[in-house]
């Protein structure tokens, strides 16, 4: 592993391996933190990191759900991720904000977080291809994604991430790559950290906003996507319509863009194109990478320059 050497802690740098907490902070307890994953890339300008705003304002309204402050502005979060890569020294980082509800006496280890100190921290280290694979196999979860009436379920926060754990542990244990989970209504919502697409003569369609993680990734294919000239339908989208597609794909910050090879075991795709990566989806997997790396002008206002 390489050395990072700092992490942005409540306002200042601190050296990585002090960047600590007390036990008895409520967010390791009660998952009551929301946070966000970016990532910054190399341009030809130095680092920029797509689409921070987005993000940023993100992270913000996740953390309302707690009906509390952050005590840094929107200004201030944005300014130390900036800061954060420049102190360690990346060209290309993931960058994981956190804001947590802190604590380090028993007066605040009641459910409600209300007294607990909301507390911030931004860390950076460089990580590669998230799933490691080109094309993935994908096991439909036996855990349905959480149900919008049990939390904000548009909201990225820690807790709900037990749902999404507890998916990749059944995928692997079938050894899949991936879980799929479907919706409350027997739809598909999503992976457990990623969007999903699947291609079908020539047109894309995803699950529509409602049960799903508005991803960030999700609305820049669907951009890149018309660019290139196919329509994308934001639907409820059934398990059959999957299984009978030309190609699917995942997206998302981490796993940027993988094609779906099998789910459930059965193949994606028809004849020779058949479990591998999709001719679209490669298409608008090259167009995502040009413009996270500042190739494409039209799309340079998603990026924001570090140095
Ligand atoms: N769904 C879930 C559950 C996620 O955790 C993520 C990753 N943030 C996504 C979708 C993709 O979102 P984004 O494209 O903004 O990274």
């Amino acid at each position: 592993m390489e050395a990072i050497e700092f992490i942005w802690f409540n306002g200042k740098l601190v050296p990585w391996k002090e960047a600590k907490i007390h036990v008895l902070t409520h967010s390791l307890h009660y998952g009551s933190a929301a946070f966000e994953g970016i990532r910054a890339y190399s341009t030809d300008k130095g680092p920029a990191v797509f689409r921070l705003e987005e993000h940023v304002n993100r992270l913000f309204k996740s953390f309302s759900a707690f009906k509390k402050e952050i005590p840094f502005s929107r200004e201030q979060i944005t300014e130390a991720i900036k800061e954060t890569i420049r102190a360690n020294k990346l060209e290309e980082c993931y960058i994981r904000p956190l804001v947590y509800h802190g604590g380090d006496n028993y007066d605040t280890m009641g459910i409600n977080p209300t007294k607990a100190p909301v507390e911030v921290v931004i860390a950076t280290w460089p990580w590669g291809a998230y799933l490691g694979k080109d094309v993935l196999k994908v096991k439909l979860s036996k855990y349905i994604r959480i149900h919008p009436e049990s939390t904000v379920a548009d909201a990225k926060i820690t807790g709900h991430y037990v749902n999404s754990i507890l998916s990749s542990l059944d995928a692997k244990e079938a050894n899949c790559d991936e879980a799929l989970l479907l919706d409350y209504k027997g739809y598909i919502a999503e992976g457990p950290g990623e969007n999903i697409f699947i291609v079908k003569n020539k047109k894309l369609a995803t699950p529509k906003l409602g049960t799903i993680l508005p991803g960030i990734t999700r609305k820049s294919v669907i951009t890149i996507a018309k660019d290139l000239g196919y329509e994308t339908e934001e639907k409820d989208l059934a398990l059959e319509e999957l299984l009978d597609a030309d190609e699917a794909f995942f997206c998302g910050t981490a796993v940027e863009i993988a094609g779906i090879s099998h789910v459930e075991g059965k193949v994606i795709g028809k004849n020779e194109n058949a479990g591998k990566i999709g001719e679209i989806t490669a298409q608008i997997k090259k167009e995502y990478l040009n413009a996270v790396h500042g190739k494409n002008k039209k799309y340079e206002k998603w990026l924001t320059y570090i140095r």
